[in-house]
């Protein structure tokens, strides 16, 4: 009697779900895959919350839909019917205690036209973007600044804090003086690669094509509805226990949890967080771990809110903050404007939290409350009793790209031995659409190199 092929995935966020379901597809129905995560629900960052009678999700609420990893996996689990788009809705840029429309044709919050930013920034600093493309460039082919450095000496400081930042700091938790120009906007920099003269020439030639539809999409009652989804089509079981260390033995590999329970696999993806990766790589992948370690980690705080209906609120998806200033939130997405209008309730989300602060960490679920309350005065000069609220913390949660990642992520994956890969948020792109990828592209090396399915 043949024994069965076994399979760990250590860690139950999207990436791990995802690794699961690739792992039934490549190994068949008979192969056991076993899930490890200690949390209280499989999902990690991803969780639907019912908030005043209504889901909403209080980790990733969206994905890029131009990209073709989320669109494609939910109509593969016969899901595409339950994709939703924005309603057409802009979020508003608050800087210098004033609200902006978004600035329009931009990667990034990087302008391709200085008069898309009229108003947003000072009228010196529009004349230095419109000289940009007659001052010389000096760009060696590879490199990666950080955004701050290049867009800074190019566009100038107001560009800098009052476009690109609050992009970054919604999509990071990060700043242009932490993020790297190839992760940021990998378009841009394969631009000047290719030879364009200026910063406002490479933006120009990276600018998406415009086409019909909207760029980010969500699912209709939350990503709960995918996690429910791939759990189920994976068949996986679910071990509620933390991995301690993953060791060689002699049919393949031995995952060990906290409690002392082991458990043999034929192969391994790793899905935690970077900052779990090294614990556990430590012996069998010292270089990999040490990678791991030093990518640096922001953490957010989510408050949720339900707030009566008919609360007067702009017709916009939301609010991204330039700078620090009097506001303690650093973006704000009116859920119901951008998605459309799903129970009687208005829901919003507040985030709060940086790169290099430590809010998330230490601010008290009514301090946060209350910063909120304060936040959405100062903002929309409203003032009232949400119906229904939720905080929620994701520490060391967003790993920041700072220039040379793809290269220290490319030494960390030739580092690891044969029948373990990895997946996650800190390797490809922090979105979930780079997770789905990674997590294809780790069980896609495990039968690469005939450690599942052969
Ligand atoms: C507030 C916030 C908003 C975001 N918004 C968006 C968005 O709108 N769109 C978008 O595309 N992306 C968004 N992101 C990014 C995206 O949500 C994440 O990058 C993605 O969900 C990460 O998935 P993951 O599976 O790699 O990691 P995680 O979701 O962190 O999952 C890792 C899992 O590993 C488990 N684990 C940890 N240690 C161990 C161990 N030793 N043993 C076993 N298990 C372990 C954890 O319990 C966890 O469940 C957002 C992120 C945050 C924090």
């Amino acid at each position: 009697m043949s024994v069965a092929a076994r399979y760990c995935v250590v860690g139950g966020g999207i990436s791990g779900l995802v690794a699961a379901y690739r792992l039934r597809v490549a190994a068949g129905p008979d192969a056991v895959i076993t899930v490890l995560d200690p949390a209280d629900r499989l999902g990690g960052i991803l969780r639907t919350e019912r908030i005043g009678g209504q889901a909403i999700d209080v980790g990733a609420e969206a994905f890029v839909a131009r990209r073709p990893e989320v669109p494609a996996l939910l109509g593969e689990l016969g899901l595409s019917g339950r994709q939703i788009t924005t309603t057409g809705a802009r979020p508003l840029i608050y800087s210098e205690g004033r609200l902006h429309q978004l600035p329009a044709d931009t990667v990034n919050g990087i302008p391709s036209r200085p008069s898309a930013l009229s108003g947003l920034v000072d009228d010196a600093t529009v004349r230095w973007m419109l000289d940009e493309p007659r001052r010389p460039l000096v760009w060696r082919s590879g490199a990666d600044p950080t955004v701050a450095e290049l867009v800074g000496e190019r566009f100038g400081e107001q560009v800098v804090v009052r476009s690109v930042d609050p992009l970054l700091a919604g999509v990071y938790a990060g700043s242009a003086a932490t993020i790297g120009m190839r992760a940021a906007a990998p378009t841009v920099a394969a631009a000047l690669d290719n030879g364009a003269r200026s910063l406002t020439e490479a933006v120009v030639a990276a600018l998406p094509p415009a086409r019909a539809g909207s760029v980010f999409g969500a699912i209709d009652g939350g990503y709960q509805v995918l996690l429910d989804e791939l759990v189920r089509r994976s068949g996986l079981q679910w071990a509620q226990v933390a991995a301690r260390g993953v060791h060689p033995v002699r049919a393949g590999w031995e995952v060990v949890d906290d409690e002392g329970g082991h458990w043999p696999a034929d192969a391994v993806v790793l899905a935690v967080p970077a900052p779990r990766l090294p614990a556990l790589l430590a012996d069998l992948a010292p270089h990999s771990a040490d990678i791991a370690r030093r990518i640096p980690v922001a953490s957010a705080a989510v408050v949720a809110l339900a707030l009566p209906g008919g609360t007067p609120l702009p017709e916009q998806s939301g609010v991204l903050v330039a700078g620090r200033g009097p506001l303690h939130t650093k973006a704000v997405t009116l859920s119901s404007r951008k998605w459309g209008r799903r129970g009687s309730a208005e829901m919003l989300r507040l985030s709060y939290g940086r790169f290099g602060d430590d809010l998330a960490r230490s601010t008290g679920d009514d301090e946060l409350l209350a910063w909120a309350d304060e936040d959405l005065a100062t903002l929309f000069g409203i003032a009232v009793e949400p119906v229904d609220a939720r905080v929620v913390r994701w520490i060391d949660a967003m790993p920041q790209y700072g220039p040379g990642h793809a290269d220290r992520v490319a030494d960390l994956r030739a580092g690891l031995p044969r029948g373990l890969a990895v997946a996650g948020a800190y390797l490809d792109g922090i979105g979930v659409p780079a997770c789905v990828a990674s997590a294809a592209r780790a069980v896609a090396s495990l039968v690469a190199g005939s450690s599942v399915g052969q």
